[in-house]
């Protein structure tokens, strides 16, 4: 299989509603649009977390407002302790059972059939693998997914809709913190006591995959450190370029 995905196409109804609630939440509290997308979605909604710090401070709506919509962790094997340790925080804190779902191979065997680890000399394809092949196979069982993308996290996210279609998925993509910024999110984590990962403590400002993060500098983008010196800037779970952004809805 190429590391590459089906693109799936709203229908015109699907295109034409999702413009409407775009244009109707732009704006709205990202509780408002988390109330609107439960009630037009649930049971058929879900979110996807790496447990960055936007996801928690979702993690901590829901739990004020539903705490039975799946949630779920794309579990690579090669996360961060750190990152797995908050799961078990977020639980505790708020009652939400973050689900990791994983490649059904583990990473010795998938480290056996490379000879070696694949993010080494193709990430591409390692994201693919470890990460969209899980999502693929998750996708069919919801209609929406509510994911923490911000505009303000880089240009390939600059035109990120609260509401819109996501093309390699075929899902609504719902990002309730759209709006927000780097330091609405640190102000709200700080205000509310929000578990968040520790390793932000530690010069970290994205967290993804162990061996692909690297800590940032103060005067570096928020994802800098993702990838570092590699093009590659996305996992290819957020192709915003795919789906309906606001630039075309
Ligand atoms: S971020 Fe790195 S380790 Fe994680 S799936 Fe992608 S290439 Fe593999």
């Amino acid at each position: 299989m190429s590391a590459t995905s089906r693109s799936k196409q709203a229908t015109p109804e699907q295109a034409e509603l999702i413009k409407y609630w775009n244009e109707k939440l732009e704006g709205s509290d990202p509780e408002t649009i988390l109330r609107w997308a439960i009630k037009t979605y649930a049971p058929k909604l879900t979110m996807g977390t790496a447990l960055g710090s936007s996801g928690c401070v979702i993690l901590s709506i829901l739990a004020r407002i539903e705490t039975k919509i799946p949630v779920f962790n794309l579990d690579t094997g090669y996360q961060f302790p750190e990152t797995l340790e908050l799961l078990e925080r977020i639980r505790l804190k708020y009652g939400i059972e973050i689900v990791r779902r994983s490649a059904k191979l583990s990473v010795a065997e998938y480290e056996a059939i490379h000879d070696g680890p694949l993010y080494r000399i193709d990430s591409d394809r390692c994201c693919y693998d470890r990460k969209i092949c899980v999502l693929e196979s998750i996708a069919p069982d919801y209609d929406a997914w509510i994911s923490g993308l911000r505009r303000d996290q880089g240009p390939t996210r600059a035109n990120t809709p609260v509401v819109g279609w996501d093309a390699r998925f075929g899902l609504v993509k719902i990002a309730p913190l759209a709006l927000w910024t780097n330091k609405d999110v640190w102000n709200t984590i700080v205000t509310e006591s929000i578990p968040y990962n520790v390793l932000f403590d530690r010069g970290y400002k994205s967290i993804g995959c162990a061996p692909c993060t690297r800590p940032t500098l103060p005067d570096e983008d928020e994802r800098a450190g993702r990838w570092s010196g590699q093009l590659k800037t996305e996992c290819g779970l957020h192709q915003v370029n795919e789906s309906l952004t606001t630039a075309q809805l």
